[in-house]
């Protein structure tokens, strides 16, 4: 069989096919400790600057972004006192699922498109951002119209078509890591996302399975340092689902904000103890508005602002 005449290049722009003549030069500057590319610092030293409505995270890496709100919508009048809380801490961006990913059948899985139009009115009643999260392909084009920031779940981080979904969505997208993924598996995955022209993409640690048990998930801090110095991508971390207990989570929100991340994602509900999924682990309102104050001096003594 004849060789061809080209060879492949990923790059931001896509899958290039580039004449043989330029291979050399390509493989000379093209040096990888581990497969990863376009979210490699060797290809782009910075970290990416990802625009959040008027703000930013990323690129001089000053910010850090807080993301807050219930596991779930379940009701106008929850996702109505969630946003106002929001309002009231100044926060801009208000998670929330609507197609949730659940261990069981037998358990809440959310009020799908219905939930969806209710984030749209909050977004114009509240002008909070919404950040929620496409489960599967069967909805993605439904979560990809109404998201300002689209969400890929732990349990979901492998799904290619998700990841396709959401790299043509052109929108931010939280790619969680995977319980069970290794570091290398998970800035594969933010590869898929930006090999189909999407650099907005931000890394979330939200806790992989160990040995231990008292804990939902195991918090993987050592991973947080090696992305920030290996990976142009933004990284926030949810010590939510990984404490998986509200005791934690303050604790946990401070240890991250020391370690000068770019975002903190955690479950906060009106009435904790009514939620319908992730009930143990949410903050209410005023255990989250603690935390929150807490962080600022945090923030501020590793060079960062709350946004
Ligand atoms: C969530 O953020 O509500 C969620 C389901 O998270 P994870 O995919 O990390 O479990
Ligand atoms: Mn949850």
């Amino acid at each position: 069989m004849e060789k061809p005449d080209y060879f492949v290049l990923i790059t931001n722009h896509g899958v290039q096919e580039l004449p043989v003549s330029l291979q050399e030069i390509a493989l000379d500057h093209w040096i990888f400790p581990t497969d990863m590319q376009l979210s490699s610092r060797q290809y782009i030293p910075d970290t990416h600057r990802i625009t959040i409505g008027d703000t930013y995270i990323g690129g001089d890496g000053k910010n850090q972004l807080m993301i807050a709100g219930p596991c779930a919508v379940e009701s106008r009048e929850q996702i109505e006192e969630s946003c106002q809380m929001l309002v009231e801490q100044g926060i801009r961006v208000l998670r929330a699922g609507c197609y949730k990913p659940r261990t069981s059948p037998y358990t809440f899985r959310g009020l799908g498109e219905d939930g969806l139009k209710l984030l749209a009115e909050m977004r114009e009643k509240y002008g909070l951002l919404i950040a929620t999260e496409m489960r599967d392909a069967t909805h993605a084009d439904k979560v990809v119209e109404y998201a300002d920031i689209v969400q890929v779940g732990t349990k979901a981080m492998y799904d290619h078509g998700l990841l396709t979904a959401a790299g043509q969505s052109g929108k931010p997208v939280i790619l969680k890591r995977g319980f069970g993924s290794t570091l290398q598996e998970l800035v594969n995955c933010a590869d898929f996302i930006m090999s189909c022209g999407n650099d907005h993409v931000i890394l979330c640690e939200r806790g992989i399975r160990s040995f231990e048990t008292n804990t939902r998930f195991t918090l993987d801090l050592c991973g947080v340092a090696w992305l920030k110095q290996h990976c142009n991508l933004p990284i926030i971390l949810d010590p939510s689902h990984a404490m998986g207990y509200a005791y934690g989570i303050a604790d946990l929100a401070r240890a991250c904000t020391a370690m000068g991340i770019d975002g903190l994602l955690v479950e906060t509900h009106p009435h904790p103890e009514q939620a319908q999924s992730d009930a143990v682990q949410q903050l209410n309102h005023q255990q989250f508005g603690e935390m929150y104050a807490s962080l600022k001096s945090v923030a501020q003594a590793v060079g960062k602002q709350l946004v």
